[in-house]
């Protein structure tokens, strides 16, 4: 049992925590990093460069694996036959939905966390995210700007590296790329089809490493990134913040530690946490002068709504009773899919190169007028198709034995589906409390949320679709459907707002530094503090912050806030 008192406790070890932990030890602190999970070790844990068929389960994984777990229900891309085996994702400890919500909460408890296994589309907010209260009327302005972040981003890009373009968009700030991927055969046909529509498809910002950066290798386009990069060729914690924190010597990393609260001392400020240890089932207590949350968005509430004390009656640092509350989410689903029958016959070409997405649509709607679509601001997209490791369009198609494979092998570069980003709407109906009654394994009272799509992002979804109709027909491409419903909340992984920044105590959790408003040795770092998801994704924006707060942290160390231990 840890008995020292550290200058800083880090919970979590992913993008957030990774970069926290990393900016501090450099710093010359002494940190101790609190991870839920395993230490991840790529040469077992990332078990890519294998075909389906040489797996007994043809990659679907043992239908029993989760016999006997609190949460039994398998993750979907990042959790399959590739990672079983390995204790990396999250099922011991349950969660609880409100009846009406459908919540899906994934979760990579190992260290690096979801960054191991992530898509990389890492775009800049801008002022039109930061001012939009400003320009359609709802809710609040963020208590930043443009080009108070702007430096951060371009701070976080430059250590992350970010392949892309300069492309102008008035929705998207540029930022300092690498050069972008090279594009597929299919890109340059949606593009043509896009361009018809006055819809752009441009490079996306994708933090994967077109040539070797700050010690990392380039990128050799094996197509295996969603089951982690055993060179480390694109930002992962794994492979960027972890090693170096731990070279400073000032890192103390404790693993399999599940963190339930945050400790406070007389004067309810913070002085440690504590944590069971999954191995022992031990409760252990751990100190240090100031304590730094980034166990991702939602944990982080659970995590200060379950810190309850006489100073913190209903959770640490929220006299404001916003933690919790105004949980978003990315509405995900596909609006539209079908195939290129230009394409039909053609020779196959590894367009799996990434595993992702290396072009994207950047909102388009909105952009001149706040109010021009019958929804307010704006929503992205990606597409995908081309030859991918597995040809998922053989449910598409009739037939069996060897005509039907041949048929299978024809439209094999044909393929082509869409993916929308739409932002939800904070809505005092969406949000994370802790169940009266539930708890989990290790007697942890256990989260419960409370979410349902609301009217403006169920528009911006209906808009897509006929988008995709529209763009099938610019491309020349045949339409075999689109999803009748969007994805279940929670399947981007891009929530946000349940402990938002803000300048005014009473309606958020934390100053625009991230260091909550009641508790001043208290800081967040990950996408809690967002105020919305906007179109964009999360993971670069929590580096930047990350890296921003860490500034701030270390200044008020400087400034006598903080006292060393
Ligand atoms: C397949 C996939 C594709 C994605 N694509 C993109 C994309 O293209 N662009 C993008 O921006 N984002 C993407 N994401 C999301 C991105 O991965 C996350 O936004 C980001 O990794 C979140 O980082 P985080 O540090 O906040 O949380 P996490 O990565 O979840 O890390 C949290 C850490 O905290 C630890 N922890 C949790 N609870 C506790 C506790 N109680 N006690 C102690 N430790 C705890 C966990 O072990 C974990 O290490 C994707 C994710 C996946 C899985
Ligand atoms: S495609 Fe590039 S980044 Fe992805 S796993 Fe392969 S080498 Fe790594």
């Amino acid at each position: 049992m840890p008995t020292k008192t550290f200058d800083v406790i880090v919970v979590g070890t992913g993008a957030g925590g990774g970069t926290a932990m990393k900016i501090l030890c450099e710093a010359g602190l002494s940190v101790c990093a609190i991870n839920s999970g395993p230490r991840i070790d790529p040469s077992k844990d990332y078990k890519l460069h294998r075909q389906v068929y040489d797996l007994k389960y043809r990659g679907y994984g043992n239908p029993l694996r989760f016999a006997g777990k609190a949460h039994q229900e398998p993750y979907s891309v990042e959790e399959s036959e590739y990672s079983e085996g390995s204790d990396i994702f999250e099922h011991d400890v349950a969660y609880s939905n409100e009846p009406g919500t459908d919540w899906y909460w994934k979760r990579c408890k190992a260290t690096g966390g979801k960054a191991n296994f992530w898509g990389r589309s890492s775009a800049r907010h801008g002022d039109i995210d930061y001012k939009a209260a400003d320009l359609d009327g709802f809710g609040e302005n963020w208590p930043v700007d443009y080009a108070e972040i702007a430096p951060w981003f371009t701070k976080a890009e430059r250590y992350m590296g970010v392949a892309s373009t300069v492309q102008n968009r008035p929705s998207n700030p540029d930022g300092e790329y690498l050069p972008p991927m090279s594009w597929r055969c299919i890109d340059y046909i949606i593009q043509k089809g896009a361009e018809k529509i006055g819809v752009p498809y441009l490079p996306d910002r994708c933090a994967q490493l077109t040539k070797a950066h700050n010690g990392h290798p380039a990128c050799h386009y094996c197509g295996n990134c969603s089951r982690g990069c055993d060179v480390g060729a694109f930002f992962s914690p794994t492979w960027f913040t972890i090693p170096e924190a731990e070279a400073t010597k000032n890192l103390t990393l404790l693993t399999n530690a599940l963190v339930r609260s945050v400790l406070v001392d007389e004067a309810g400020m913070a002085r440690g946490v504590a944590y069971v240890d999954r191995t022992t089932k031990r409760e252990i207590e751990v100190y240090a002068k100031v304590v730094v949350l980034a166990a991702s968005c939602v944990e982080t509430a659970h995590i200060m709504l379950n810190s309850k004390s006489r100073h913190w009656p209903t959770g640490i640092a929220n006299s404001s009773g916003h933690l919790g509350k105004n949980l978003c989410d990315h509405l995900y689903g596909c609006p539209g899919y079908g195939y290129l029958p230009q394409l039909l016959g053609q020779p196959a070409t590894p367009d799996n190169i990434a595993d992702s997405t290396v072009a994207w649509m950047p909102r388009w709607q909105n952009l001149k007028n706040p109010r021009e679509e019958k929804f307010i601001r704006g929503y992205s997209m990606y597409m995908g198709g081309g030859c991918g490791e597995f040809p998922g369009h053989y449910s598409q198609l009739e037939g069996f034995g060897s005509e039907f494979k041949r048929n299978i092998k024809r439209y094999y570069p044909t393929p082509v589906g869409a993916l929308i980003q739409a932002p939800s709407l904070p809505s005092e109906t969406n949000y994370v409390d802790i169940d009266p009654e539930k708890k989990d394994i290790f007697g942890i009272p256990q989260l419960r949320f409370h979410f349902r799509w609301g009217q403006n992002e169920l528009l911006m979804w209906e808009h897509s679709k006929q988008v995709m109709i529209d763009l099938f027909k610019a491309m020349g491409a045949e339409m075999w459907g689109a999803d009748d419903e969007p994805n279940r909340p929670g399947t981007s992984l891009h929530e946000t707002g349940v402990c938002r920044l803000g300048n005014d105590p009473k309606t958020s959790v934390t100053n625009k530094w991230a260091q909550t408003h009641d508790v001043k040795n208290l800081y967040i770092c990950d996408a809690s503090i967002f105020p919305n998801p906007t179109d964009k994704t999360t993971t670069m924006p929590i580096v930047a912050y990350t890296m921003r707060t860490c500034d701030s942290l270390l200044n008020n160390f400087k400034q006598g806030l903080h006292k060393r231990a």
